[in-house]
């Protein structure tokens, strides 16, 4: 269990090249007078090794590996005078490197390739830093177990989870009525256009947020608020009814907890993931990072809206597969992933994404699944009937 006095800390990042790997990196380097230090154990990237290089040239890990095998001598060059360091390619690698223990793994690989290096590095020991939700979706009582099972903590750095963890009061359980995760909305929250019209361009453009292709196209659909409505069932021992959404263009509020004296408790911060980092790598203390100081007189108006369930029919996609939990969680994620890859290679409309994903639920039977293994085994049959669904 991570301590408050510890003044060293070692942190793997996985997905150290993407949009919430940068941004940790950034919280590392640039903390101030923090009475915490933090050594970077591992860096992992998939395809881009120039900057995975950059990276390890700053911050000298111990490990480092490209996931993508062709890059491997590309990678080693770059790093020809990095000394200390272990320099590995391939999926196995990955996984090697999530079995060394650390004291904090950042997860923040995307998609459910994430979701075995996160289990496999909480059977080792380390606490975890979770952005990859679609590991928590496909494998949440997993994940939860091993944890209790080597008392270590999952910490959400999703900012609206983040938020919910900084306000959720655990001594006084029975008084919580309920959480609510704010939504920006996304792109299209207001727009009249068709969505079969929808560009590509036009979905990953995220009015408050700048995020990765995949995570930036579940906003535009609102699948990225599905998918976390299970990520906070998991997070949060609330049941599923009293998990709720509202649309706050603004993404000032990232989470609310109402409790039963009447009590409402918000956690605010400008749209910056740098905040929830530094919160999950410092917790339980808080350090001084560079931000831009919130200040509401400036916003002005926090707007609020009910979502419109008809034009983004993912949310109760997702709602669905929650009452059903299991195997429906693993099939509506993996449909999705599938669905948003097409998507980003321009091989269907926007509006066809949630027909994958709503005809692929259809087609797959429910199946219990026993461990990580069968998971995969499950994800992968499901991409096979959601790589040939005829929209
Ligand atoms: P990006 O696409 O920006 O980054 C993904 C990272 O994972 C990259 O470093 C990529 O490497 C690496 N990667 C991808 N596949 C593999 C693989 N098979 N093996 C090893 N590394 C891999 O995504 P984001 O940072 O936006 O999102 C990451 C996760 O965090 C997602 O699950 C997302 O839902 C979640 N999240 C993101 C937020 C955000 O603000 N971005 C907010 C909250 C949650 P490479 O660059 O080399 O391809």
């Amino acid at each position: 269990m991570i301590n408050r006095k510890s003044e060293y800390r070692k942190i793997s990042i996985f997905g150290s090249t993407g949009s919430i790997g940068k941004s940790a990196i950034n919280v590392i380097q640039n903390q101030i007078n923090n009475s915490i230090k933090f050594q970077v154990q591992t860096l992992v990237a998939q395809n881009n090794y120039k900057l995975l290089a950059k990276q390890a040239l700053e911050l000298k890990p111990e490990f480092v590996v490209i996931a993508e095998e062709k890059y491997y001598q590309d990678l080693k060059s770059e790093l020809s005078t990095l000394k200390n360091c272990q320099i590995m390619s391939g999926k196995d690698a990955v996984l090697e490197v999530a079995r060394i223990k650390c004291d904090l793994m950042i997860s923040a690989i995307v998609g459910i390739a994430g979701m075995l290096p996160t289990y496999l590095a909480l059977e080792a020991g380390s606490n975890i830093a979770l952005a990859n939700k679609e590991a928590i979706v496909c494998a949440g009582d997993f994940l939860l177990n091993i944890a209790k099972k080597n008392n270590l903590k999952i910490f959400p750095i999703d900012s609206e989870h983040n938020a919910i963890f900084q306000i959720f009061e655990q001594e006084n359980l029975s008084q919580i009525s309920e959480i609510i995760l704010t939504a920006s909305g996304g792109p299209f929250f207001n727009s009249t256009k068709n969505f079969r019209d929808i560009t590509l361009a036009e979905a990953l453009k995220h009015p408050k947020w700048q995020m990765g292709n995949k995570i930036s196209i579940d906003s535009a659909t609102m699948m990225n608020k599905g998918l976390e409505m299970i990520e906070a069932y998991y997070f949060f021992p609330i049941s599923k009814n009293n998990i709720k959404i509202i649309v706050h263009p603004q993404s000032i509020i990232h989470g609310i907890v109402n409790y039963n004296d009447g009590a409402s408790l918000a956690m605010m911060s400008n749209p910056d993931m740098c905040v929830p980092i530094s919160y999950v790598l410092n917790y339980p203390n808080r350090a001084s990072i560079n931000h831009q100081k919130l200040d509401l007189t400036k916003i002005g108006q926090l707007e609020f809206y009910e979502v419109d369930n008809k034009k983004f029919p993912a949310i109760n996609l997702c709602r669905n597969a929650l009452e059903q939990e299991g195997s429906a969680l693993v099939a509506l994620n993996c449909a999705n992933e599938i669905a948003v890859e097409k998507f980003l290679k321009s091989e269907i409309r926007f509006d066809e994404i949630y027909m994958i994903v709503e005809k692929t639920l259809q087609k797959i039977p429910q199946k219990k699944l026993n461990s990580i293994a069968e998971i995969l085994d499950f994800n992968q049959q499901v991409c096979e009937v959601a790589s040939n669904i005829k929209t």
